[in-house]
This record gives structure tokens, C-alpha cells and sequence, in this order.
């Protein structure tokens, strides 16, 4: 049995789920995405992402489809239809159906599309040996002109600096502020351990106040480390100890070299190492990012 993708109340087959040309998260990227995973059939994490999920159609004014309780039972009823054991979740919101214009008062009934896949993000050497980033041309959107709170549809400012780590000849590239400081990945939250201590830019600067991120923070915390929420520059990032990203899709993986300098050892660290040990604990799966 192939896919089957709920859309507005209905399952479809994967070639049959559509929506129309004219919905303004297709025309204009109004709207908004969770992704979120489940492990052994269990949602991680699933209140967190709803919570992230209704206060950001609060922000942008998008009628919610559906009760938020209403929500859950959907994205577990096409969990289970599908039948998967540990899947990728993506939820997607759009402020539905209008004109060509950009009014948003034209478009009368959000739409609502659930798919559970599996995803893998990057081949598992990666997670061994860590992988090397750059810094990308492209600037982090100003939190003044895009909620950071909001996980909007519209991802051009973070395929932009996927495009110059690509160029650059890596995966992944660090998107920095307007005054310069280190915001985050293009996908991903960043961390870097100095002294032991575990520290990670705040959401305020223009970050996605990441699920993962608040997961990884627990993690260190309940380890005995010291964690800060703080201002980061690229220079930081040179001198950290260790780095590793942090994101629903990506888990935890390491980094070793960013803009070409090596980080610490130029291998995974120890406290990488053991947050991502304490992280397939609690997930129940061995082997992050499988
Ligand atoms: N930052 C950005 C830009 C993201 O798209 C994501 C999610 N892929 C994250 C950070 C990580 O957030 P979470 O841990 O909630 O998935």
C-alpha cells in the first residue's frame, strides 16, 4: 500500500493528494509547517509541536482547520494508516483558497494537509565523523520582518543558504543576524560547548525556538552541564571546543570544521557524543538519524 495523505478531512493516494493553484501557501507561502517525528510509534514531543504550531497561526491570523485536539487525532489516525514505526511528520497550514491578490480576507477556509513519511537527512558518516559547515553569504531574516516564533511556509530566506552551502561545497551553512551574530543553521538550531558549557543563540535574534533545541538543553542540564542561551559570533564558533546542530529532522549531529577551521579535535566530541547517546535513550531508537 502506497502513501495515503490526509488533505482537509480525506485520505488520498500519494498521486491523487492535490491542492489548488490558487491557495495562497502556493501562491505566496502563507502558512504554516510542524516537522515532527515519531519513534516506535510513539509522536515525539507532539505538544510541544502543537503548541508551536496554534501559536503560530495565532501570529500570522490563520483560522485554525481544526480544534487542537482534533489536530492530534488526525496526525495519529495518519500516523497509523500508514503504518510506520518511526516516521517524519509534516503538518502544513495555508490560509486556503483565494485570488490572485494577496488579501488575506479572500481566502474563507484554511487548508489542512498531514503527510507521515520517513526522511533521512544525511548519510550516516556524517553523524560518525561530523559534518563541515560554512557561513552563509545569505543573512537570517530580521525577526522584524518575519516572526521568528512563526515556522512559516515560506522557506526562500533558508534555501538561499542552503544554495551557498552548496556552493561552498558542504550541507549545511550557519545563516548569521543583521549586526553579525550567529542565528542558526538553514534547518537546524546551532550549539557550541566552551569550558563544558553548553550554549545556543536565542530565538529573539531571528532563530525557530527549536523543539530539539529545548530537548538538547534538558539533556545537558540533567547531565550536570552548565547551559546558556547567549549571544554568539562566527569567531566563537572557531575557538568552541565542540559544535553540532540540533534540528527534528537532523537529531543532534556534530560538526567539525566551519569555514574551513577545524573545530576542537576535528572529531565529534565528548559531550556531543554523550548528549547524542542520552537522545537515543529517550527516543528509543539506536542510531540517530536512521
Ligand atoms: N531552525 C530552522 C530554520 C528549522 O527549520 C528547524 C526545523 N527543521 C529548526 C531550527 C529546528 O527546530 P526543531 O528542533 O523544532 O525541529
Amino acid at each position: 500500500m502506497g502513501l495515503k495523505i490526509f488533505i482537509d478531512g480525506k485520505f488520498f493516494d500519494k498521486k491523487d493528494a492535490k491542492i489548488s493553484v490558487f491557495d495562497h501557501g502556493v501562491l505566496y507561502g502563507d502558512g504554516v509547517f510542524e516537522g515532527i517525528r515519531s519513534y516506535n510509534r510513539k509522536v515525539f514531543r507532539l505538544e510541544d509541536h502543537l503548541d508551536r504550531l496554534y501559536a503560530g497561526l495565532n501570529v500570522v491570523r490563520i483560522k485554525p482547520p481544526m480544534p487542537r485536539e482534533e489536530m492530534q487525532a488526525k496526525i495519529l489516525e495518519t500516523l497509523k494508516i500508514n503504518d510506520l514505526d518511526n516516521a517524519y511528520i509534516r503538518v502544513v497550514v495555508t490560509r486556503g483558497i483565494g485570488d490572485l491578490g494577496l488579501d488575506p480576507r479572500k481566502c474563507a477556509n484554511p487548508t489542512v494537509f498531514i503527510i507521515a513519511d520517513r526522511i533521512k537527512l544525511y548519510p550516516p558518516e556524517f553523524y560518525e565523523k561530523g559534518l563541515p559547515i560554512v557561513t552563509a553569504k545569505t543573512l537570517r531574516n530580521h525577526p522584524g520582518a518575519m516572526p521568528p516564533m512563526v515556522k512559516s511556509l515560506n522557506y526562500l530566506n533558508n534555501i538561499l543558504g542552503k544554495m551557498d552551502a552548496i556552493d561552498a561545497g558542504t550541507n549545511e551553512a550557519i545563516m548569521l543576524t543583521t549586526d553579525g551574530h550567529v542565528a542558526e543553521c538553514t534547518g537546524d538550531n546551532i550549539f557550541i560547548v566552551k569550558n563544558k558549557k553548553v550554549i545556543t543563540p536565542p530565538c529573539e535574534i531571528g532563530t525557530l525556538d527549536g523543539i530539539t533545541q529545548k530537548v538538547v538543553i534538558e539533556l545537558a542540564e540533567n547531565r550536570g552541564l552548565e547551559t546558556c542561551v547567549g549571544m554568539l559570533k562566527p569567531q566563537d564558533l572557531y575557538s568552541a571546543d565542540e559544535c553540532f546542530l540540533t534540528g527534528t529532522a537532523v537529531e543532534i549531529i556534530p560538526v567539525i570544521r566551519i569555514d574551513g577551521t577545524t573545530i576542537g579535535k576535528g572529531t565529534p566530541g565528548d559531550v556531543t557524543k554523550a548528549l547524542l547517546r542520552d537522545f537515543s535513550k529517550i527516543t528509543g531508537v539506536e542510531g540517530v538519524g536512521y
